[in-house]
């Protein structure tokens, strides 16, 4: 196994990171991904009920794996389900340069519909998940669409790369909560056309001996490995892949970053005629507005 740091840098961190890798002998590439800190910030900003926070949890745990695979800095990754007959009827996640962000919306009276193992369907009865790509560098816009069907947002996920990118993807995730603090961790692990790695192209299939052999291994992770906080992420990578010629990214620090303002949010009531910004105005004369992601509440003078 090689990596891409000096010996003299500091190990990877075991939490709140990303860590890259590839396996070019097989043509596959991953992510690992832990989180700590930033989860608990963005989930206890919102206070949802305990199984609409691991359903959040698991989708950022998402959000951030798929996004980190985009090229450069400032690119940005959303994860978007809009679903109806559930309890849930929106989720919204994005990624970008290592910020995340997300929320969801849901039917206070209908949250005892969702257990500790409710299915997808129960969660959001019947709707679609969309992975929007944003390259702000070419200014390019690529969006696919997957229905929310399977046990898990990772299947749904599983199934996007599989239908819209023609791309076999492994996705295992897993969230615990112990003493009020949330954690999760996720692997990534995908199959890709060798002239992306620096070889010749291949026809990307899934029974390809290569990737049943990187996803078996892969697939052999366990929930409580990708929860340890203890485990630093590369040494996670080198109980899966040591016997294989792997090589592995600098690790990206992960943050919950949210790009609301008073500016922005003045902008936007800015467009709104007198008479409507009558009706939304207070006793005191403000307008308040509160971001859905990160739930910060603005007083807004306008
Ligand atoms: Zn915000």
């Amino acid at each position: 196994m090689q990596t891409d740091r000096q010996p003299a840098d500091a190990p990877a961190p075991a939490t709140d990171s990303i860590l890259g890798f590839t396996v070019p002998g097989r043509s596959a590439r991953g992510r690992v991904v832990r989180l700590d800190a930033t989860l608990d910030a963005i989930l206890h900003a919102h206070a949802y009920p305990e199984p609409l926070a691991r359903v959040l949890a698991e989708a950022l745990v998402l959000t951030a794996l798929v996004g980190s695979t985009l090229r450069g800095d400032e690119g940005q990754m959303t994860l978007q389900a809009q679903a109806k007959g559930g309890p849930v009827d929106l989720l919204v996640c994005d990624y970008r340069g290592g910020e995340l962000r997300g929320y969801l919306r849901f039917d206070p009276a209908r949250i005892d519909e969702v257990g500790p193992q409710a299915s997808l369907q129960t969660i959001f009865g019947d709707g679609y998940l969309a992975i929007t790509l944003d390259q702000t560098a070419s200014d390019e816009r690529y969006q696919g669409i997957v229905p929310l069907e399977g046990d898990t947002l990772a299947q749904a996920v599983e199934r996007y790369f599989e239908s819209s990118e023609q791309i076999p993807t492994l996705l295992r995730i897993a969230v615990a909560r112990d003493a009020g603090r949330w954690r999760a961790g996720g692997l990534l692990v995908q199959h890709l056309p060798a002239s992306e790695l620096g070889g010749p192209r291949l026809h990307v299939e899934r029974g390809h001996p290569d990737w049943e052999h990187v996803a078996a291994l892969g697939g052999s992770i366990s929930a409580a490995e990708l929860v340890d906080d203890g485990l630093p992420l590369d040494m996670l990578l080198w109980r899966l892949y040591h016997e294989e010629e792997t090589r592995v990214l600098p690790a990206v620090a992960l943050t919950r970053g949210c790009r609301c303002s008073a500016a922005y949010i003045k902008g936007v009531l800015a467009r709104f005629s007198e008479p409507e910004l009558a009706e939304m105005r207070e006793a005191d004369g403000m307008v308040k507005v509160d971001c859905a992601f990160c739930a910060t509440l603005f007083h807004i003078e306008v």
